[in-house]
Parts: structure tokens; sequence; C-alpha cells
């Protein structure tokens, strides 16, 4: 693997490398990076309107900033989906169905799920941050989504990154856990010449010979906060504790030791019955638990300097 050379910064990313730089990653109303810490906190998966409207209610109140949920799962295998499954013919999701939807008809339940999500997070005060898997969605996501995350699946996603480069709206980063710092900063790169520099960056895990299985699925790589910070100093970096340990347990120590680094802040999977969400029961923290971590990062937060 190349390192980040001099002459990279120079020829390759010169403009997500520049200090001199004032970026704004803003999302309505909620500022990225800087002293305050920001936390993005909701399900893997809108299941239902109830669903997301409790756990808007639940994050809001542990001092969550920003609603995450999914209405695409890119999912590592077919059958996973629920949210790619038929109905039960009142709107909601058939459990039980192993249909593949048509891309139309995907597309119809999401925005019944994008409405749900706007709902809560609108009542709440919670921009909502949420997956982009196809180009061709933006339009229909568009006016339900403050920010768009692309996943590691699509870190290297030329339609996304064409489409995404010509919307106002801030995007998150994510690094795929095979991918260097490097390639990220050429991703980056890429937003830069386009125009287009209101992005963070999202740490979720490295993969190495010995993480092939659940205790070590893949390992956060804190390092990368510092390095991020020295090679692209204006951009927000997060990390995702949730997708990198995809154990429970394992979440709120590497939330601290995150924000201990000097992450910008967080992007974690919570519900109110983590073992039956539909997607990711295992890494899921529940309220109680949530909760918990915030008053955790709190006390980190102000030991150096920074604010929740
Ligand atoms: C997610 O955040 O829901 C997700 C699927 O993330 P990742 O791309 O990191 O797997
Ligand atoms: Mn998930």
């Amino acid at each position: 693997m190349k390192d980040i050379s001099k002459g990279d910064i120079e020829n390759n990313i010169p403009l997500v490398t520049r200090n001199d730089f004032d970026r704004d990653v803003t999302v309505k109303g909620v500022k990225l990076g800087g002293k305050r810490l920001t936390i993005m906190a909701g399900p893997c998966a809108v299941e239902s309107k109830t669903q997301i409207m409790e756990i808007a209610q639940a994050v809001k109140e542990a001092g969550a900033h920003l609603l995450r949920g999914g209405v695409f799962k890119p999912l590592t295998f077919p059958y996973g989906d629920p949210l790619g499954r038929a109905d039960t013919g009142s709107g909601e999701a058939d459990r039980d169905r192993k249909d593949i939807l048509s891309k139309a008809e995907a597309y119809q339940k999401a925005e019944r799920r994008l409405a749900y999500i706007k709902e809560a997070g609108e009542k709440h005060g919670l921009p909502v941050i949420s997956e982009i898997i196809y180009a061709d969605s933006l339009a229909m996501l568009s006016p339900y989504v403050d920010m768009f995350q692309i996943g590691y699946r699509h870190m290297f996603n030329m339609d996304l990154i064409i489409a995404l480069s010509k919307t106002d709206k801030p995007i998150l980063l994510k690094r795929h856990y095979g991918e260097s710092l490097r390639s990220l900063l050429g991703v980056a790169e890429h937003f830069e010449a386009r125009g287009k520099h209101n992005f963070a960056f999202c740490e979720r895990g490295v993969v190495v010979p010995h993480t092939h299985n659940v205790e070590s699925r893949s390992i956060i790589d804190i390092q990368a906060v510092p390095a991020l910070k020295e090679y692209a100093p204006t951009v927000p970096v997060f990390i995702d504790p949730s997708h990198s340990t995809f154990k429970r347990s394992y979440v709120a120590s590497v939330s601290r030791a995150a924000i201990a680094a000097g992450a910008d802040g967080l992007l974690i999977e919570v519900h109110p019955d983590p073992p039956n969400a539909w997607v990711d029961p295992l890494h899921s923290l529940d309220f109680k638990a949530f909760a918990a971590l915030m008053k955790e990062i709190q006390g980190i937060a102000e030991v150096l300097g920074r604010t929740l």
C-alpha cells in the first residue's frame, strides 16, 4: 500500500488537504466539527412509524443531534433485507417474506419510510441522515433527508459522487474497511474538484487477517482520526462504533476511545429492542445503554475542552 506522499498532496489531493479553507459542514443548522461534538443516532432500518418516533424521542432526550435511519439497506446477501420485502397489506414490511422487490416497488416503500423519519426528525428537532445507494434516487430522497451517507460499499461509486456533487446537502463519506486513507482522500478530492466541499469522513473499521470472526469483525483504525486531522484539517471526522465492532458490548468502549482520540462525533445504532431489530440486532444499543454512553462522552468531552 502506498503512503501519502508530498507529490500526492501537491498533485492528487491539493484541495482536500488545504488548511486555509473555511469549510462549512452544516446539517440543517447543526454545524459539524469545531468544539462541539455531533452524535448521530438511530436504527439501522426505519421499520415503522412507531419505531422511529420512539427512537427519535429517546435519542433526543439523551442528547443526540442527528437522527439516522436506513430506508435502503445495501446488505451482503439478498434475503436479509426486510425493507426489500413485500408489504403485509397495512403498509409495513412482512418480515417473513423473501420477495425481491422491483426497484420501483422498493422506491415506493422507501418513500413511505422516509416520510416517517422526516416526521420523527422534525417533531424532535433532529436533522435526518440516511444512506443513498442509487444515484437516481437522489430526487426522491432529497425532500426527506438532510445529510446523505455514502456507505462503505459505495465509497468509489462514481455515479453517486457525481450526483451528490450537485446537491447542497452535506455528505458523510464512510471509508471501506479495506481501503487506505490515501484512497479516502482521493474520493474526497473527487468531490472537491467538482466544487462540493460540505462533507465529513466516517471511519468504520479496517479488516486485518485476524479479524474474521464476530469478536473482531473489523478494528477501528483509531490512528485514522489524528491522521485525517493532519492531512485534511478542515474536514470533520466521525467514528462508527456500531458497524465496526458488530458487537453490542464493545460499542461504548470504542465510542469513548473515539472521542478521546479527537473524533468530531459518532454514528451509533440505537433500537428499542435490539435483539429484535430487523437489521443489525447484534450491535444496536437500547435506550438505556445509549443514554449512559452519552453521559460518559460528555465527561470525556469536558476534559478535552469540547462540548456535547
Ligand atoms: C449503515 O450505517 O447502516 C451501514 C450499512 O453502514 P456501512 O456502510 O458502514 O456498513
Ligand atoms: Mn446497520
